[in-house]
């Protein structure tokens, strides 16, 4: 017999989303007359820009000709895309050069991959609440994990305690579930941090595209000396609503290096690009087609015409919140608002009573950790008009 890998006993027993779904389909056939809306699940429903559907198809059409045919690519993604990603990044005044950047087919696989480099025994600081995928993966590799708690008291935000010492630490901003992004000065002293503790940082810009406050970064790398500690994790899921198109790009500097018990130095992008070209063979010629079109100046263009329409979802969500005195958070650099149960209610009692009363789904904050459990997520991915009979019908119940 086989023996397992029985750290998959500490998962917690079911992925969040499949509990909200068990309970909205027993609602719905329970009451098939009513109409649900669903503001829960963090996925995008505008379609693609033209300019990316077109190189897409571009991408197509090569592959029916023997002289354009494209079989395996470069694990690492094509050039093209590479340099229109450093091309991207150097329009907001950030350099990075083309063979740290790292194509992939998304976030989610690379932040659960990337605790392939690193021992069991490290000290790993996670905020809670949290992107679920961040814990699980190190729970499903035996590590263990130290907290920091994000709160109403300081914004989402937490910051480093010196005198904690800590190896690895994640961060998630502009943040999924709490909407909370932290600014420069905030960044500035995790980047302190992980330089006095001679830690890395794994941070996930992932929804970089959402911050409309010009003086917030982008990206770790708008961060003095963060090359030093720090590795990035982006998406073209909410860039260019690529959810089901699949494709990422982790940024892994080669200035990242590390003295391993050997006295030999250990490059992060050495590691990096090893463990991708053993594990890893390439997103699609067609798909890293589509990616660089969103890249290009009319391209990001189109993208951020679909990002407003989310941004004003999120505005309407947040004016009905602030007109019924509800304690909320994010929504103005995020898609997500997350917001404080009304009549201290606990999150999955507030999810049953929104369902039940209102036909509105979101994401009970407990599903995010236990600074949740009070908490509430709406996203502002639907559409303008069930947005606004959402929050019509939330406004009536408060
Ligand atoms: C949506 C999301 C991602 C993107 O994951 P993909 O695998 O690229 O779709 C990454 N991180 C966070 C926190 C997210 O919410």
């Amino acid at each position: 017999m086989p023996k397992l890998n029985e750290n998959y006993l500490n998962l917690k027993e079911s992925y969040l989303f499949s509990e909200i779904a068990h309970r909205v389909n027993s609602y719905a056939s329970a009451h098939p007359d009513k109409k649900i809306i669903r503001l829960g699940i963090g996925d995008v429903t505008l379609p693609i820009g033209s300019k990316v559907i077109s190189q897409l198809h571009e991408g197509v059409d090569a592959l029916a000709n023997a002289e354009t045919f494209k079989g395996y690519g470069p694990e690492q993604g094509y050039a093209f895309l590479r340099e229109a990603i450093v091309d991207y990044y150097m329009r907001n005044n950030i350099v990075i050069e083309a063979d740290e950047v790292f194509v992939s087919d998304g976030a989610k696989s690379d932040t659960g991959n990337i605790t392939d480099l690193f021992d069991k025994d490290n000290v790993i600081l996670i905020p809670d609440p949290v992107y679920p995928v961040y814990v699980d993966t190190n729970i499903m590799n035996g590590r263990n994990i130290t907290y920091i708690d994000a709160n109403a008291e300081n914004n989402f935000l937490p910051m480093p305690d010196h005198s904690v010492h800590a190896d690895i630490i994640y961060i998630c901003s502009p943040n999924n579930p709490t909407g909370a992004a932290y600014n420069k000065e905030q960044l500035k002293e995790w980047v302190d941090y992980a330089l006095e503790n001679n830690a890395i940082i794994l941070y996930d810009s992932a929804y970089e595209c959402f911050i409309t406050d010009e003086t917030l970064p982008r990206s770790i790398f708008a961060i003095e000396d963060s090359k030093k500690c720090a590795i990035e994790f982006c998406s073209l899921s909410k860039t260019a609503g690529f959810t089901g198109t699949r494709c990422g790009y982790t940024i892994v500097p080669k200035d990242l290096s590390f003295t391993a018990s050997t006295g030999a130095k250990l490059s992060l992008n050495a590691m990096w690009n090893r463990r991708q070209t053993t594990k890893f063979n390439g997103v699609s010629y067609i798909v890293q087609k589509g990616a660089a079109a969103a890249f290009s100046v009319e391209g990001m263009a189109q993208c951020k015409e679909n990002i407003k329409y989310y941004q004003e979802n999120a505005r309407i969500i947040a004016e009905g919140l602030a007109r019924k005195n509800i304690l909320y958070f994010g929504g103005i650099n995020s898609p997500y608002i997350w917001f404080e149960c009304p009549n201290n209610m606990d999150s999955w009692d507030f999810f049953d009573y929104l369902l039940n009363n209102a036909q509105v789904v979101g994401t009970p904050g407990a599903g995010f950790g236990k600074n949740g459990q009070k908490f509430f997520r709406l996203t502002s991915f639907g559409n303008r008009e069930n947005t606004i009979e959402a929050i019509k019908r939330i406004e009536k119940l408060f």
